[in-house]
């Protein structure tokens, strides 16, 4: 089943009040007129495909989702290219993950032609949505909730999958200006056995309390250590971490099923060995961060994910410690990856790996 009704929004924004809205839509707060929803229930698989108007949903109080938190979601970018058409960027990867996502909360897994036509279907009835801004582009939702009616504790029989869209501006205002992380001691992100490699709301509840302690200590951004010995540097609570060597190589941390296995993560390795990089999936303690950051081993650290694209860091501290990478600001290597990603998924620069899929 892969035939989607059309429904369209009998009452669609006002053009100039939609240019208006995406004119500086910031990120995550402006809405496209369509949603793209599949209902599943045990007895009749995947049905009732459609695009319709974006409204409320209304749940019953006893949906299962609201109490045992059965929720997994994607975030994947639409963007409008050099020449005037419109892509996707990996979206079977996000499919593929959200498949992964699905097994470990025990949910109904999405066949990926139905992830992929959902957002598909979405973007060409909403892409006059695409902001013409620097780092615009429509930021796609994808998610799925248990939506059966029950309060006894098993995988629910019934989901809705939904996508919704948004349209972003960069994430970053005024620029990707070099964050500060606070290394959280106290609290930890995903155990071994968790759920660290699904991406389900669950990990960013219980991660907001840490965000919220960096922030509160002046800081941008919590980074994690492993739950089990504390020392190695896992990701920041919705971004994976990578550090750049003087030499030229690259660390990042090992995919052992406590880290969010990232789009722009593997995209990013493969750009930079395709540069002829050597990029190392390595454990890296917290303590050998501080002591090649003194030396100078390591020259820049970045931060990555489909929202930010690439964030540099510019300095890290904890509870008796803190340290600068390289002069604090955005470094060579960080900056040029930057570059040639957003390059490639906005059809300014060759796409070897076919990245991009077209939206007719
Ligand atoms: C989504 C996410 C990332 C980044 O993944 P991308 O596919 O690159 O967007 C990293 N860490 C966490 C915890 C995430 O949820």
């Amino acid at each position: 089943m892969t035939s989607f009704a059309f429904e369209p929004n009998a009452r669609p924004l006002a053009v100039n009040e939609r240019a208006a809205l995406i004119a500086d839509p910031g990120f995550g707060r402006v809405f496209t007129d369509h949603m793209a929803t599949v209902r599943y229930s045990a007895n009749r698989g995947w049905h009732d495909a459609k695009i319709i108007a974006r409204a409320p949903m209304s749940v019953d109080p006893a949906t299962a989702v609201l109490h045992y938190a059965q929720e997994i979601f994607e975030g994947l970018k639409a963007y409008k290219l050099a020449d005037g058409g419109v892509a996707l960027f990996r979206a079977e990867a996000n499919a593929a993950r959200f498949r992964n996502s699905a097994r470990r909360m025990a949910m109904a897994e999405l066949p990926d032609v139905l992830f992929v036509e959902s957002c598909r279907q979405l973007v060409r009835a909403d892409r006059d949505w695409i902001p013409d801004v620097e780092g615009g582009a429509l930021y796609l939702r994808p998610f799925m909730i248990a939506s059966e009616v029950f309060l006894g504790v098993k995988p629910a029989a019934e989901y809705l999958f939904c996508v919704l869209a948004s349209s972003v501006g960069a994430y970053w205002k005024g620029g990707a200006r070099a964050i500060s992380l606070w290394v959280s001691h106290d609290y930890t992100r995903a155990a071994p056995g968790g759920t660290g490699e699904a991406k389900c709301g669950g990990n960013y509840a219980s991660s907001l309390v840490a965000q919220a302690d960096a922030v509160a200590r002046g800081h941008d951004q919590v980074v994690f250590l492993d739950a089990a010995e504390r020392r190695y540097i896992e990701e920041l609570g919705g971004m994976n971490i990578f550090f750049v060597m003087d030499d030229g190589s690259l660390v990042t941390p090992p995919l052992t099923g406590t880290i969010l296995p990232g789009i722009t993560r593997a995209s990013l390795i493969q750009l930079a060995r395709d540069e002829g990089l050597t990029v190392r999936e390595e454990p890296y303690t917290i303590d050998q961060w501080r002591a090649d950051a003194a030396s100078g081993v390591c020259v820049e650290s970045f931060a990555c994910g489909t929202a930010a694209v690439v964030t540099p860091i510019g300095t890290v501290a904890g509870p008796d410690y803190q340290f600068t990478l390289g002069t604090g600001a955005t470094g060579q290597t960080t900056a040029r990856l930057l570059q040639r990603l957003t390059d490639l998924q906005r059809g300014r620069a060759p796409d070897p790996h076919g990245w991009l899929q077209r939206i007719g």
